[in-house]
């Protein structure tokens, strides 16, 4: 019960990295605001998953990428909640392709919602958390945002953009309590790796000392420690979740 009486935030909540780190923190004891673009198919188990650890789930839609849709949600969620404890900035989407075919869509959409959406959602709950002086924001980022990827170079540059926003937002939000920190994840099994090619996954994993892809809860234990008090002073960092494959 690491998160007792918190309450949270996270987007990209439906599959994958989300969804888990959504069950962990209600596991926890805390009350989750979860965003996606449409009705999950976990819904309701995770609103009976809530109950029965004694503390709530709630389901929000927005896009991601329209900044006008996502503010207005996001600032409905905040108002309903009274505040957040946590906010955990996850939605992700990638649109591989080398960048010499790249069209500028495929770079505008990525950008909007894997770093712009960030910092939109961070303007609003950061704010927030200022004036009660406590909170715990982690920013998903990815191990080809300190690294690059090939074929990536959009998703790329939004989380290495994400790393140095998060950075700059812990110096100026760390005086008043708030804490901002990434994680960056290597190869984790879900929807989004799974469309990638079986022979390019299989030399992912020869490249990782640890032998195996991760799952989601691997990531998910480690944003519930960013998101506790076990993490009071850890801010402006960025914790790998990748099985030694960034060394
Ligand atoms: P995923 O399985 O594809 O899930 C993506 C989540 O983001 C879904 O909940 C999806 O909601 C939401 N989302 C996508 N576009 C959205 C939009 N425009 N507006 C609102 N929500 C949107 O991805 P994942 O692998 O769990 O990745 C989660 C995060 O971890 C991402 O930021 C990703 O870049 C990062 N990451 C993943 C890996 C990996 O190996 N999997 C590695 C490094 C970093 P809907 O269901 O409504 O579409």
């Amino acid at each position: 019960m690491l998160l007792k009486n918190k309450k949270a935030l996270v987007t990209g909540s439906s599959r994958g990295i989300g969804r888990k780190i959504v069950e962990v923190f209600l596991a926890n004891g805390c009350e989750v605001w979860g965003m996606c673009t449409k009705e999950s198919a976990g819904k309701a188990e995770l609103e009976k998953f809530a109950a029965e650890n004694g503390t709530a789930f709630h389901e929000f839609y927005a896009d991601a990428g329209n900044a006008e849709v996502l503010t207005t949600a996001v600032k409905n969620a905040l108002g309903e909640s009274g505040g957040f404890d946590v906010l955990v900035n996850n939605a992700g989407i990638t649109r591989d392709t080398l960048s010499f075919r790249m069209k500028k869509e495929d770079w505008d959409s990525v950008l909007a919602v894997n770093l712009t959406s960030a910092f939109l959602v961070c303007q609003i709950i950061s704010n927030d958390m200022i004036h009660k002086k406590s909170g715990s924001i982690i920013n998903m980022a990815s191990i080809v945002g300190i690294h690059g990827g090939a074929g990536q170079v959009n998703y790329s540059a939004s989380k290495g953009g994400l790393i140095a926003f998060s950075k700059s937002l812990a110096k100026e939000v760390g005086s008043r309590g708030v804490r901002v920190n990434c994680i960056a994840p290597g190869f984790i099994e879900t929807d989004m790796t799974n469309a990638v090619k079986e022979e390019i996954r299989k030399a992912w994993v020869e490249g990782i000392p640890l032998k195996r892809a991760g799952k989601p809860e691997d990531v998910a234990n480690a944003a519930l420690f960013l998101a506790s008090d076990l993490s009071l002073y850890v801010t402006a960092q960025v914790i790998g979740v990748d099985g030694g494959m960034g060394a």
